[in-house]
């Protein structure tokens, strides 16, 4: 019945050739591009396919130690730390306008690489990307210390100086900005940098990475390793002469990155985690506004986003009108070739996310959740799933507990305010959280009730590159963006030097 609507648009049969070449495969260590130390290669793959786009250096400990020994040397020799923070500026500033001239190469690469829509990558991501490392480039010569009168017989000077080289690790679901997120306030800070993108997509961070050479950023500052987890990953995480990491991706990895941190050199880490994330719909919600921000918190980036609205909340007086709508929203959903002008929904990113999603659907089945619509693969190659609607779900299903990370909506039903601040903070996830009312009171409420790191009210992924984002509880610890974010990459230093004249002070 109506289930096979949405299949027509998506299968894709003869892909569109992407408008972009892949120039780098090689990690970049010391401003050159390099193979391997083992000489291994691993495929990266075209997620509307399954078949290989290209083959790149598969790094281990031993790329990690050499891009390391080169980000330390840039540190501890200079020249970044040593440049006046306005040359720093300039070059962040610059390596912006690079990313607005290439903007057309690095979004096909990224929707190549990752499936993602060719228009939400080239008129959305893009901007983003270089307006993030203008607000960096903005902040790389306003950072500064204190001075604070503590006794009537010291002068003591608070320096913030950079940490030393960071170790960046980062996801699948937005490389480049991901990239930005961590790149942009580790150089604003004078640090150096190794950067591990995840075995999924790592062409974009080459190309990025290469545009900020051409922008003139010295060698060994910012250096790129591909590879898995378990090898590269945890190299850096675990490396001596590494001072501080930072993370994205799943709570489980999250949790190993901050055990291998510990039991190396206790650099300080920054985590950016899952969610499961509660949207909730109060009865005097604007219902039309609501489903459709509902069906963009879940669907966008084929679901896979950590701050996903993935349990919808709805209060029982407009819950059936609101599946009605929230079901039709999602039949007309356009899934197909993501280089396809007017694509919303492209392909799973891999094999093992679109057999992990496909699981979660048979598991609400099975739990007795009521599909609306959906619940299948797309077409007979790549990873592309229906968009998938699930009603009358209740918060012991696994639906309603795991982070599925896929086209998968779970529309549960409530009565009372108390009850879904209850039921919405009964998760150990804290990232964000969607309110939608037009009661001033109600969103007070809810926004100081709600335990995330985020509470969107009347809106949803509204994202700058001033405004914080981080986890409570299991979602992470640590902010990344805005003002915030600096404290991540910077040192505090109290200098204390005697006053000879106390009258003076
Ligand atoms: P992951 O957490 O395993 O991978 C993220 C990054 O960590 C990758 O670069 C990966 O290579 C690296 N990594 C993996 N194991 C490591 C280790 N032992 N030491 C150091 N680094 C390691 O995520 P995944 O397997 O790609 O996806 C699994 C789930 O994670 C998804 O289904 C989703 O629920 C979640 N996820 C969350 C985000 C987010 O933005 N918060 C992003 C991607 C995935």
């Amino acid at each position: 019945g109506s289930i096979s609507r949405f299949s027509t648009a998506a299968v894709v049969e003869e892909p569109i050739v992407p408008p972009v070449q892949i120039a780098y495969t090689q990690h970049l260590i010391n401003g050159q591009f390099v193979d391997a130390a083992s000489g291994k290669t691993f495929p990266t793959y075209d997620p509307r396919t399954g078949e290989v786009i290209a083959y790149v250096a598969e790094g281990d400990a031993e790329d990690i130690n050499r891009a390391v020994a080169a980000a330390r040397k840039a540190f501890d020799e200079g020249p970044w730390p040593k440049m006046t923070p306005y040359e720093r500026s300039l070059i962040l500033f610059r390596f912006a306008d690079l990313v607005e001239k290439h903007s057309d190469e690095l979004a096909a690469l990224e929707t190549w690489d990752n499936g993602k829509p060719f228009e939400q990558a080239s008129k959305s991501e893009l901007p983003m990307l270089a307006r993030l490392f203008r607000y960096y480039a903005g902040w790389a010569d306003k950072i500064h210390g204190l001075t604070v009168p503590a006794d009537s017989s010291h002068h003591v000077q608070i320096l913030h100086e950079p940490i030393g080289v960071a170790g960046q690790i980062i996801p699948w679901n937005f490389p480049l900005i991901m990239f930005a997120w961590k790149v942009g306030p580790a150089l604003a800070c004078g640090n150096t940098i190794v950067l591990k993108t995840a075995e999924q997509t790592p062409l974009t961070a080459l190309y990025a990475a290469k545009l900020f050479h051409e922008a003139g950023l010295p060698p060994g500052v910012l250096n790129i390793v591909s590879g898995y987890g378990p090898t590269a990953g945890a190299a850096l995480a675990s490396h001596m002469d590494v001072d501080k990491i930072a993370f994205t991706g799943s709570t489980d990895t999250g949790k190993i990155v901050l055990e291998l941190a510990a039991k190396s050199n206790l650099k300080p880490v920054t985590l950016e985690l899952g969610g499961k994330s509660p949207f909730i719909v109060c009865e005097d919600a604007d219902i039309d506004q609501a489903v459709e921000l509902a069906h963009f918190a879940l669907f966008f980036n084929q679901g896979q986003c950590c701050c996903a609205g993935s349990r919808t909340y709805v209060h029982e007086r407009v819950y059936d009108e609101f599946i009605e709508k929230a079901k039709a929203r999602a039949m007309r959903r356009v899934v197909g070739d993501p280089f396809k002008n007017g694509v919303e929904q492209g392909p799973q990113i891999d094999s093992e996310q679109f057999e992990k999603v496909l699981r979660y659907i048979r598991s609400g089945i099975e739990s007795k959740a009521t599909l609306e619509c959906g619940g299948e693969r797309l077409g007979s190659k790549g990873y592309f799933i229906q968009p998938t609607v699930f009603s009358n779900v209740h918060d012991d299903m696994l639906i309603a507990k795991d982070e599925i990370f896929g086209p998968v909506q779970s529309i549960l039903m409530f009565k009372d305010l108390n009850e879904v601040i209850r039921r919405a903070n009964a998760t150990r996830y804290g990232l964000a959280a969607g309110v939608f009312t037009r009661n001033m009171d109600t969103a007070n409420t809810l926004t100081r009730a709600l335990r995330a790191g985020t509470v969107w009210v009347n809106c949803f992924d509204v994202f700058d590159a001033a405004i914080p984002f981080g986890g409570y509880k299991m979602s992470g610890i640590g902010r990344e963006k805005s003002i915030y974010s600096l404290n991540n990459y910077l040192q505090v230093k109290a200098v204390v030097t005697p006053l000879k004249n106390p009258a003076w002070l």
